[in-house]
């Protein structure tokens, strides 16, 4: 019966009812499976027959063990982040568990970054933010997943970095790290079948994917962590699609007097509360519809129009989004006021402003980056 097999890529027990747990088998692959004697989980016959990796979640228990036991090794760590969520990227604790080990940071979704930013000023926004994580990171690289931008460049850093010994790739859930890994498997394999094994993390029910480098090392993908405190934890996934940044984001500003509040559909707000009137320029998804109005009214404008006029969250969500959280700042020099995992306002003259995201989403101040 169904309860006594495992696979025999990874050795997950079989099971065809839930797809998001390990060892999901369709019912109808199943059989096949049987017949031939080969019974393989989806997971690892996708990645035996198409090299395409699927994404495998870890409790925080599993996660942690994982990461502790990274810290025993010698080992180069590749922190994966999403630049437009660096601080929504950051796994808490990760500066205890690496231990000694050099870390790389590898920026994702570099292809949404408007032209007119540097992605030098990126990069050193994501290693100040490491840094303030706890990590000292050895070095950092923007990528796009996505369109496989500085694929080889990445290959060749973590072989700089590496010396000899395994890799290990982390991230939380959402920031990309299975489309780069993809990416990765495709340069790294030119297609070849059979490259990639699937090993399990001794003492654990983890799996791991390892890939093998030419020096008989490894370069091994660990499962994801959530992260709470991203933005797609508060919404459907199609809001979210229509907020995350997809194509070249096309920066739009706004002249503001004092008194004045930007909506961000309904998601997040924007108050200029006092200094002289000043262009605000906005770093979102072109199809985040952005909604100006007095400061005076907003609340009540919000409450009223949360789900309709101020969309996403869609109606059907909107009594369960999370309540907007107000943060003040006062700005002294031009600074960009980041909504995590949204974009950000570029605040260019001095004055008191107010950013509110939903609870549990972050928002910060940063140095200008243009
Ligand atoms: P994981 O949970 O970290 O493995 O993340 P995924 O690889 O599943 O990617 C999460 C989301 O980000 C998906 O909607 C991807 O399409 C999107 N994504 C991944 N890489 C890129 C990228 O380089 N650019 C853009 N614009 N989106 C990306």
């Amino acid at each position: 019966t169904e309860e006594e097999l495992y696979c025999i890529g990874c050795g997950a027990k079989i099971q065809t009812e839930d797809k998001t747990l390990r060892g999901y088998t369709p019912a109808s692959a199943l059989a096949k499976g049987l017949e031939s004697g080969q019974v393989l989980c989806q997971r690892c016959f996708r990645l035996r027959h198409y090299n395409q990796l699927e994404k495998v979640f870890a409790t925080d228990d599993e996660f942690l063990a994982m990461l502790d036991s990274i810290g025993e090794e010698k080992a180069l760590v590749v922190k994966v982040v999403d630049i437009f969520d660096v601080y929504g990227s950051m796994i808490p604790g990760l500066h205890r568990f690496v231990g000694n080990n050099p870390v790389l940071m590898v920026g994702n979704k570099v292809d949404v970054l408007p032209r007119s930013i540097k992605p030098s000023r990126i990069k050193h926004w994501m290693m100040k933010q490491a840094r303030v994580a706890g990590l000292r990171p050895i070095d950092a690289m923007l990528v796009s997943g996505k369109k496989a931008t500085n694929i080889d460049d990445l290959l060749e850093m973590i072989e700089k970095y590496r010396e000899g010994r395994d890799v290990y790739v982390v991230g939380v859930t959402n920031v990309g790290k299975s489309t780069i890994m993809n990416q990765i498997i495709k340069a790294a394999t030119g297609n070849k079948e059979d490259i990639i094994t699937t090993s399990r993390f001794p003492g654990t029910t983890l799996d791991q994917i390892r890939i093998p480098l030419d020096d008989g090392t490894f370069l091994i993908d660990t499962p994801g962590i959530i992260h709470h405190h991203q933005i797609a934890h508060v919404l459907s996934e199609k809001d979210l699609n229509l907020v995350s940044p997809q194509k070249e984001l096309k920066p739009v500003t706004y002249q503001l007097n004092p008194g004045q509040t930007l909506f961000l559909g309904g998601i997040a707000r924007f108050d200029y509360i006092s200094g002289e009137r000043a262009s605000f320029t906005c770093y979102f998804n072109n199809d985040l519809k952005i909604h100006r109005t007095k400061l005076e009214n907003a609340s009540a404008f919000y409450e009223k129009h949360k789900g309709g006029l101020l969309q996403p969250p869609n109606e059907k969500d909107s009594p369960s989004f999370p309540d907007l959280v107000k943060r003040e700042y006062m700005v002294k020099e031009p600074s960009d006021i980041v909504f995590s995992g949204l974009g950000w306002i570029a605040v260019h003259k001095p004055g008191k402003i107010a950013a509110w995201v939903p609870e549990g989403v972050d928002a910060v101040i940063r140095e200008s980056i243009i």
